[in-house]
This record gives C-alpha cells, sequence and structure tokens, in this order.
C-alpha cells in the first residue's frame, strides 16, 4: 500500500479515539519489545506513555549507542535565496510577506562556503524560498558544483522536483534531500497553504519518494510542529519515515523535530508541543525504528540541546544562520526565516558534545 493510501485509512478513523484508548498495560507490554510496529508507536506516543518516559530514555539510549555509536554529526544550513511564491500562513518568506528580498550570487556562495568551512563544517544543508524562476536548475547546479569543493555532503532544502530534475542535482554532487511535509493533516494542511505549487498536499508528500527514486543516498523529512495535533503528527510522521525505509533500504532516512516559532507576518502556532512532548516523539520514534537518523536545528535552546544528546539526536546543526548571506555578513538586511535559540559557535557546540561523552563528526560521508 502506498503512503498516500495509508494517509487516506487513516482519514477514515479518529486517530484521537485511538490514542485515548492506550492504556498504562499496552505501553508496559511495547516496552517490552524489541521490534515494534505502528501500533506501538501509538502505545509511546500516548498519554499513558507520559508515566514512562524515563523507561524509554534508557532504553532508546542503548539502542542508539548500539546503531550510532556515541556520535552526533554536525552541520550548518546556508539560505542562498529568499524569494517564495507560496503563501504558507507561519512562514516570515511568505510570498504575502513584503519585505527585501535576496538572492546570493554564485561568487557570493563561494565566499559563504569559505566562512562556513572554516568553521570546520564538512556537512551543509543548501536552503532556498520556493520560487524555481529565482533559483531555477542552472543556478542550483552552479550552487552544488561550488559547495563540493568545500564540503564532503551537501543536502538540500528547495522546492519539490519532478524526479528527473532530482537526477540532475543527484549527478551535479548533491547526496541529501530535507522536505517536510510540515502538517499531515490534510484540511489543517489545505488551511496553511492555500496558494501556491504548495498547496499540492499529495505532491508534496510524495517529494521524498521521488528523491529516493533519483538516486539521494539521504533522505530527512519532518512535521512542523505547531500545526497539527502533535501525537497525530507524530505518528503519521513516524509511519511515514517507516514505509521509507521499508521501500528504499539504501537510503539513510531520519526525521526532525521544528517547532514552529511566530514568524514576521505569520500566524501563531495552534499547538503546541512542549519540551516533554517533544522528548516524548524523539524517544518513540528512535524505539520504533533504531536506524532512524534525528536532527535536531538552532531553533531549539542551548540547554535543552545539552540534553537532548543522551535521547537518541544524531545530528545537530551548530553556528548556524538563518539569513541570506549570513556567515560572510554579505546582505545585512537579510531577514532569518526563524530566530536561532542556540547561537554557540561550532566550537562551543563539539565542545559541549565532547564534555557529554560523545564523539561531534564533522565528516562521515565522501563525494567521490
Ligand atoms: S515555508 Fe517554505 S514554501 Fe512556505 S513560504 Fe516559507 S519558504 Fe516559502
Amino acid at each position: 500500500m502506498s503512503f498516500l493510501e495509508q494517509i487516506e485509512q487513516f482519514e477514515q478513523i479518529s486517530l484521537e479515539e485511538k490514542f485515548q484508548a492506550v492504556t498504562a498495560d499496552d505501553v508496559a507490554l511495547t516496552l517490552a519489545r524489541d521490534r515494534l510496529d505502528g501500533r506501538d508507536l501509538l502505545h509511546l506516543l500516548s498519554e499513558p506513555a507520559t508515566g514512562f518516559l524515563e523507561e524509554m530514555a534508557q532504553k532508546a539510549r542503548r539502542v542508539t549507542h548500539q546503531y550510532f555509536g556515541r556520535t552526533i554529526g554536525l552541520y550548518a544550513p546556508m539560505y542562498i535565496a529568499d524569494y517564495c511564491t507560496n503563501y504558507c500562513t507561519y512562514c516570515g518568506f511568505s510570498a504575502a510577506v513584503d519585505f527585501k528580498r535576496t538572492k546570493l550570487t554564485l561568487a557570493e556562495i563561494e565566499q559563504e562556503a569559505q566562512a562556513i568551512s572554516a568553521s570546520g563544517i564538512r556537512h551543509i544543508l543548501v536552503l532556498t524560498g520556493e520560487a524555481p524562476a529565482r533559483t531555477p536548475m542552472s543556478y542550483l547546479v552552479g550552487a552544488v558544483e561550488i559547495l563540493k569543493k568545500y564540503f564532503s555532503s551537501i543536502a538540500l532544502e528547495i522546492f519539490p522536483m519532478d524526479e528527473d530534475d532530482y537526477r540532475v542535482l543527484v549527478d551535479a554532487g548533491a547526496d541529501s534531500l530535507t522536505v517536510y511535509q510540515e502538517v499531515y493533516d490534510r484540511q489543517i494542511y489545505k488551511e496553511v497553504h492555500p496558494r501556491g505549487k504548495k498547496s499540492d498536499y499529495s505532491y508534496r508528500l510524495l517529494t521524498p519518494e521521488r528523491g529516493a527514486r533519483a538516486g539521494f543516498r539521504a533522505i530527512n523529512i519532518g512535521t512542523l510542529f505547531g500545526l497539527g495535533e502533535p501525537r497525530s503528527e507524530a505518528f503519521l510522521a513516524g509511519l511515514h519515515a517507516k514505509y521509507l525505509e521499508h521501500e528504499f533500504p539504501e537510503v539513510e532516512i531520519s526525521l526532525s523535530l521544528p517547532r514552529m516559532t511566530k514568524a514576521r507576518g505569520g500566524i501563531k502556532p495552534r499547538n503546541i508541543l512542549s519540551d516533554k512532548g517533544f522528548v516524548q516523539c524523539m524517544l518513540a520514534w528512535r524505539l520504533f525504528m533504531p536506524r532512524l537518523g534525528l536532527t535536531v536545528s538552532t531553533r531549539e535552546s542551548a540547554a535543552f540541546r545539552d540534553k537532548l544528546i543522551h535521547l537518541g539526536a544524531t545530528r545537530f546543526s551548530a553556528g548556524s544562520k538563518t539569513d541570506v548571506g549570513g556567515y560572510a555578513s554579505q546582505h545585512t538586511d537579510a531577514t532569518p526565516q526563524f530566530e536561532i535559540t542556540d547561537e554557540r559557535s561550532v566550537d562551543e557546540v563539539a565542545a559541549m558534545i565532547s564534555k557529554s561523552g560523545y564523539q561531534p563528526v564533522f565528516k562521515d560521508w565522501e563525494i567521490v
């Protein structure tokens, strides 16, 4: 069954009622098992599971060490353009928001690359808004060609494409793709994506599969916590990751947990995910999928990220800037997409990881 068909099946039932029916005994039985299925994920994300967080954390720590060792991969985001043709009601880059937009030239991208690589970072995540006419394929390929000189891994978070277009970027040297569904609840999806290409729910849902078929070696997905009901969103995002892992066993699958913050001109979060809820999601996903990568960005505070190292996280961004040209200070009037909360430098984040008994990993992949 395709993942779209799975979503359609879940739309016929009330996930809220399913969560309400879970008992503490269900959670205990799930925790006694090693190979978990979708029902177990539902148990671990339920309210009764909040009484088992310590047990979940101990097991998640063991499983993470077993599959990843004591390592945390480091990466940095690089925003190269903030033009966007979509109208996401929660984002400051929305076409509905009036501000001075910026796009780096290829020479400026090289300056950014030099500034970031000087910090030791070797994995880069390249971001644009979604405006294909402003950031066409020729521009993206040009950017990848430059970045290859400085970074061993290039991930893209750009407008969703057809498979053949992704293949061009893979051939150019990009190896990873990040694309968030933002919200799996189709009704809310419709409300928060009223216009633009992104309003096509199915096209976006199937984007990770197109990327995997095109040859990306790693795919990172996620839901933006703050839009849909958190337990249901975490459940569907977990099933999506499991589906991708099953269909594309050669591809590294990871999940991110971005929590929405109020953006300039944007709506307020409709559903708050608490710190405790955040930890529960991470632990539940880790136990559900032992090989799953778990990425935590600098949206989260330094103190909170320090704790997450021990709870299943595998990748941290560090020293991040979320405005276009932010590292080499090329466009001092550019606007950040969201505010950074953990403002520590790459060195400081790496030192904290070492102090916690883990190894900061700058490079675990090389483009050949
Ligand atoms: S979330 Fe992405 S697609 Fe939506 S407005 Fe912001 S930059 Fe554009």
